[in-house]
C-alpha cells in the first residue's frame, strides 16, 4: 500500500469511526489468466474512479486493472476479488456509468465471496463507441476473455451473474431509462411480484427493480421462485435469429446449462439492489435457481 492510499484510508476511517479496512491493489493473477490478459498496475486507489469512490468499503477485497485486445480494440477492466474466498458468486458489470451497480457488487463480494469484473470506460456506457453488452460474438477474443475470467472465479452451481443500474422509468412513458417492468415487447416479458410502483427509489416494487433472466423457453419455476421472494422478473426469450450479442443472449444460446441472472435496480438505489442480491443468493443457495447441468454421464 503506498502513502497516498494509506492517507485516504486513514482519513476515511477517522471520518466514519469504523474499521472497515481498505482495498488491496495489484494482487497476482492466476497463471492461466496471465496468458490472456495483462495487468496494469494501479498506483493508488484513486487511479481508478470506481475504486476511489468505494475504497473505504472495500476491506478484504483486492482490485486489479487488467487489459486485453480484441483485434485492435483495447479493453480495460477492473477485476475485484474477495481475498479470503475468491471463488463464489461472480458478477459482470459491463456499464461504467452505472455507479450504483459497482457499489452493490462491492457489497456482494464482501458478503458472499467471489468477486466481479467491471468494464472501465471513463464513466461511460460505451467504450470507444462500443456497448460492452452488445459485444458477445461467438469465438471473439472479447467473449473468450470475459468468460475465461468469470469462469476462473465462478463457484460451482453459480449461474452467470450481472449487475446493472438503470435510469428512472422508461422513455416510452416519459421516464429516462430504457428498461422498466411496465414496458414489454414480444420477446421480453414482465412478471411482476406485486403492484408496480412508479417514481424514484420505490424499493423492490419500483418499475426499475427487476431480475432479468433469459432462455430459449420460459422458465416458470424460476420466475415463480423469484416472484415469491418479492422480486420482479423480466424474462427475455432468445433465439438465434434475433441475437443482439448481449450477455443474456449469448448465455441463452451457448451456455444455457449454466444460466443467466442479472439484477437491475434504479440508479442511486443501492440499498434496494443489495436487498435483491440477498434474496437471489438465498434462492441460489437453496437450489431454487439451479440450472440444468450440461450433460450427465451415465453411471
Ligand atoms: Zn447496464
Amino acid at each position: 500500500m503506498n502513502n497516498r492510499t494509506l492517507l485516504t484510508c486513514t482519513a476515511w476511517t477517522f471520518l466514519l469511526f469504523t474499521m472497515t479496512g481498505c482495498v488491496e491493489l495489484n494482487c497476482p493473477l492466476p497463471d492461466h489468466l496471465n496468458k490472456t490478459v495483462k495487468q496494469e498496475l494501479l498506483s493508488s486507489a484513486s487511479a481508478a474512479a470506481d475504486i476511489k469512490h468505494n475504497s473505504w468499503s472495500m476491506g478484504g477485497l483486492c482490485a486489479d486493472r487488467i487489459i486485453f485486445y480484441d483485434h485492435e480494440k483495447k479493453w480495460q477492466m477492473l477485476l475485484v476479488r474477495n481475498l479470503k474466498k475468491p471463488v463464489g458468486p461472480f458478477w459482470y458489470l459491463p456499464h461504467d456509468n452505472e455507479n450504483s451497480a459497482f457499489s452493490a457488487a462491492v457489497y456482494a463480494a464482501k458478503k458472499y465471496g467471489g468477486g466481479f469484473l467491471a468494464v472501465e470506460a471513463n464513466g461511460n456506457r460505451y467504450a470507444s463507441g462500443k456497448d460492452p453488452n452488445r459485444n458477445f460474438k461467438t469465438s471473439s477474443a472479447y467473449t473468450r476473455t470475459v468468460f475465461g475470467i468469470i469462469d476462473s472465479f465462478r463457484g460451482k452451481n453459480m449461474p452467470y451473474l450481472a449487475l446493472h443500474s438503470n435510469r428512472n422509468g422508461h422513455r416510452n412513458n416519459g421516464g429516462e431509462g430504457t428498461v422498466s417492468m411496465r414496458v414489454t415487447d414480444t420477446h421480453t416479458l414482465s412478471f411482476p411480484a406485486g403492484t408496480i410502483k412508479i417514481g424514484r427509489n420505490k424499493g423492490l416494487g419500483d418499475e426499475d427493480s427487476l431480475v432479468y433472466l433469459s432462455g430459449r423457453d420460459l422458465d416458470r419455476k424460476k420466475i415463480n421462485a423469484l416472484n415469491a421472494k418479492g422480486l420482479n422478473v423480466k424474462f427475455e426469450l432468445v433465439n438465434g435469429r434475433a441475437n443482439d450479442n448481449s450477455m443474456s443472449n449469448y448465455i441463452a444460446l451457448h451456455r444455457s446449462g449454466i444460466g443467466y441472472v442479472n439484477i437491475e435496480a434504479e440508479d442511486g438505489d443501492v440499498s434496494t439492489q443489495k436487498k435483491m442480491i440477498d434474496r437471489v443468493m438465498q434462492l441460489i443457495y437453496s437450489g431454487a435457481l439451479r440450472f440444468m447441468p450440461f450433460s450427465r454421464t451415465p453411471a
